[in-house]
């Protein structure tokens, strides 16, 4: 069964960096908040196995309560990014 994997994106000038990636389970994924030294976390992606590449509201309140500005979702139709 495909699991749920995960990554923190971060910004250190103009440059977009990985921080913190991590596997879950089918369903879904924890991420600790780490960026490499001197980047700040601006967003997220995350996969959706067999699931649409929208993201839950689960997925939106999670990034606006840590402050991020992106979600990408990688699922059925593709990698797609949205503005939360
Ligand atoms: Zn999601």
């Amino acid at each position: 069964m495909e699991r749920e994997k995960a990554c923190l994106i971060c910004l250190r000038g103009n440059e977009l960096l990985l921080g913190e990636c991590n596997i879950g389970d089918r369903f879904s994924v924890r991420l600790r908040i780490r960026c490499p030294e001197g980047s700040i976390p601006i967003g997220v992606w995350h996969t959706h196995p067999g699931g649409d590449s929208i993201p839950s509201s689960q997925d939106i309140k999670e990034a606006r309560r840590v402050g991020l500005k992106f979600v990408c979702v990688e699922g059925s139709q593709g990698l797609k990014c949205f503005k939360v």
